[in-house]
């Protein structure tokens, strides 16, 4: 997909988060835009960030550390870990990520903190939370995560930031928002007694809307932006 292309994807998503913000008095700005390259090539973020994005997020270390050195001159870019992390992966996305939205192990957590290097701020990372209770998906169980959450904020190098879930499809439009909704009333319950958390990262290109009417503060936009991934 070329340049222009991408450009024009983006004017549009820009256009469904306003429409979609405005349409429950939210501020359009307190809602960003992860722009999801897994699969593209660096030209494709080059084009992204050309167009004003600054936040971009891959599933697959190997090929985001490629991605990642092939636009180290972009000044201002944010990288952000979305995908399963493995634990020999750790000390590799501690060093070439700015976020991380995947963590659900209070052991992965605690890999993340101790490697992450020196000269770096504190990793932010939101907790991925089993929203759907299916079974084979990753994320923390609802009931298990005061424990982990607690735990995770204690880690000297990483600073928890909020929660991210992808839920299961719904083919019910009227069924989209009740995962969302969890979600958010978990991050609030959290928020009671954990301070600084301001993240929730809910929301793809299919169901952005939904996800922003129940409180997204960002959302992952993957097809949307970049067009289908090859198989
Ligand atoms: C691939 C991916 C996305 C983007 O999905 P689209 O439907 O292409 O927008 C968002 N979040 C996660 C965790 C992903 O793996």
């Amino acid at each position: 997909m070329d340049a222009d292309c991408i450009a024009g994807n983006i004017a549009e998503v820009s256009e469904r988060v306003r429409a979609a913000a405005e349409k429950v008095g939210r501020a359009p700005e307190t809602v960003q835009v992860l722009a999801v390259s897994k699969t593209h090539p660096a030209e494709a973020v080059r084009a992204a960030f050309a167009a004003g994005l600054r936040h971009f997020g891959e599933n697959y270390l190997q090929e985001a550390e490629d991605k990642i050195a092939a636009t180290a001159d972009l000044d201002g870019i944010h990288w952000h870990f979305i995908g399963p992390i493995q634990s020999n992966k750790t000390r590799a996305i501690a060093a070439h990520f700015d976020w991380v939205h995947s963590v659900d192990r209070l052991k992965i957590a605690r890999r993340l903190s101790e490697q992450r290097p020196e000269n770096r701020p504190p990793l932010k990372v939101c907790l991925q939370v089993n929203i759907s209770g299916e079974a084979s998906k990753s994320g923390v169980e609802p009931a298990a995560l005061p424990a982990l959450a607690a735990a995770v904020a204690e880690l000297p190098r990483l600073e928890l930031r909020g929660l991210m879930a992808i839920p299961a499809p719904f083919a019910d439009e009227a069924k989209k928002r009740e995962p969302f909704a969890r979600l958010a009333a978990l991050l609030a319950t959290l928020g009671e007694t954990l301070p600084g958390l301001d993240t929730l990262s809910m929301g793809m290109s299919a169901d952005l809307e939904a996800a922003i009417a129940e409180g997204a503060t960002l959302v992952r936009i993957g097809t949307a932006i970049f067009g289908p991934r090859g198989t």
